[in-house]
């Protein structure tokens, strides 16, 4: 009774989340490489977003000069060798002395006391005065600021106007920025690996008609909410978290399967890490979310490991943990530990681009099995 209320209400709260606007708060500078060259919180306002006049210094131009006179509103910015005019509450924007006049979707504001650009600055305006490209991907909240020569930067789909009958998967790619995840003996981090199978296994599936959204599609930080709002907030419909492994014994090797399970129970190998999580108090809000797709979770895990045997020369475990990444996940979730950074052979393994593709097609083939069962499950349960 007590569960069903509190179901009722985690339905209620992601319904709400469903049909905000902004899918993250924060927006992300990422150069061609894929580094974060800036981040901010965006402010919406009448329709407008806004980023605080800082983030152009940090993502353009470090020598940036800008100078605001209060009585007249005129925002006045030298950026890289042009100067910029704009006014406060004002579309106009004119670049090196009157010669250009451009316009803007929404004007300049000062909220909370900070000078805050609107999005099109940086989107629309920036390319056409400079010669730099500016991608916007409103999906994951990142702007992509590269050579106008450079190819398009690959940016991770937006599915959201191809109608929510789609089937979405959510690849998440584990760590990014700072937080590095583990590190093998070259030097070569879990997030950079983790970050070239995904977008490998979303290069699959577009060839395959899989639709696929990643929480991250360059290198940056990504805190576990914004992960699992991105998932909630463009209905996915599976999340797969990709991460690797790393043990005390070098002999530890291959792929691992993870399933969320509060009560912990481990099927295959390994014992619950913490047991006196198994107890019914530990069943929250978060825990019952993914608990709720236990059933399919699982159903999709045994469909990964029969898939992912194919490549492995060792039986891959599958293993039930309460996992925090995937505790609070409305939807089915499994984690996959794509091999060990402290083996050797296995580093060398996922340093193997060839590799890493048999790996992404078997997870996509493993998608769509998963997808194809579904159906006939949902058919069969409506008497078709
Ligand atoms: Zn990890």
């Amino acid at each position: 009774m007590v569960r069903q209320f509190i179901l009722s209400i985690a339905i209620l709260l992601l319904s709400l989340f469903s049909h905000s606007f902004a899918q993250s708060s924060l927006m992300r500078f990422v150069d061609g490489s894929g580094n974060t060259l800036a981040q901010a919180q965006i402010i919406e306002q009448d329709g407008g977003l806004y980023l605080p006049i800082q983030t152009l210094r940090e993502a353009f131009d470090p020598g940036m000069k800008q100078q605001y006179i209060e009585l007249t509103k005129r925002l006045t910015l030298n950026l890289k060798e042009k100067q910029l005019r704009l006014r406060i509450g004002s579309l106009a924007v004119s670049a090196d002395s009157d010669e250009t006049q451009l316009s803007l979707a929404h004007p300049p504001r000062i909220i909370e006391g900070q000078l805050m650009l609107p999005l099109s600055f940086f989107t629309d305006l920036l390319p056409e005065i400079y010669d730099f490209r500016v991608t916007h991907n409103p999906v994951i909240q990142t702007i992509h600021i590269t050579d106008k020569a450079a190819p398009l930067p690959e940016l991770t789909t937006d599915t959201a106007t191809e109608g929510p009958a789609k089937f979405l998967v959510i690849l998440d790619p584990g760590h990014g920025g700072a937080d590095t995840g583990y590190r093998g003996t070259t030097l070569r981090a879990e997030k950079d690996i983790v970050l070239d199978l995904a977008k490998k296994i979303e290069e699959v599936a577009r060839q395959n008609q899989v639709a696929v959204l990643l929480t991250r599609d360059a290198d940056f930080e990504q805190r576990p909410r914004e992960r699992i709002d991105i998932a909630q907030n463009n209905l996915g419909k599976l999340f797969l978290s990709l991460h690797c492994n790393a043990s005390f014994s070098q002999h530890a090797a291959g792929i691992h399967l993870y399933v969320s399970n509060s009560l912990g129970i481990t099927y295959v190998d390994r014992p619950p890490t913490n047991p006196s999580r198994a107890s019914q108090n530990s069943v929250t809000i978060e825990t019952l979310s993914q608990e709720n797709f236990l059933k399919q979770s699982r159903q999709f895990a045994t469909i990964l490991q029969t898939e992912l045997e194919k490549l492995s020369p060792a039986p891959i475990p599958l293993s039930e943990l309460p996992l925090a990444t995937l505790a609070a996940v409305y939807m089915p979730a499994v984690l996959i530990e794509i091999g060990y950074l402290s083996n050797e052979a296995d580093e060398a393994r996922l340093a193997d681009p060839e590799n890493l593709a048999l790996i992404a097609a078997g997870i996509v083939q493993a998608i769509q099995t998963y997808v194809t069962e579904s159906d006939q499950a949902e058919a069969t349960a409506n008497g078709r």
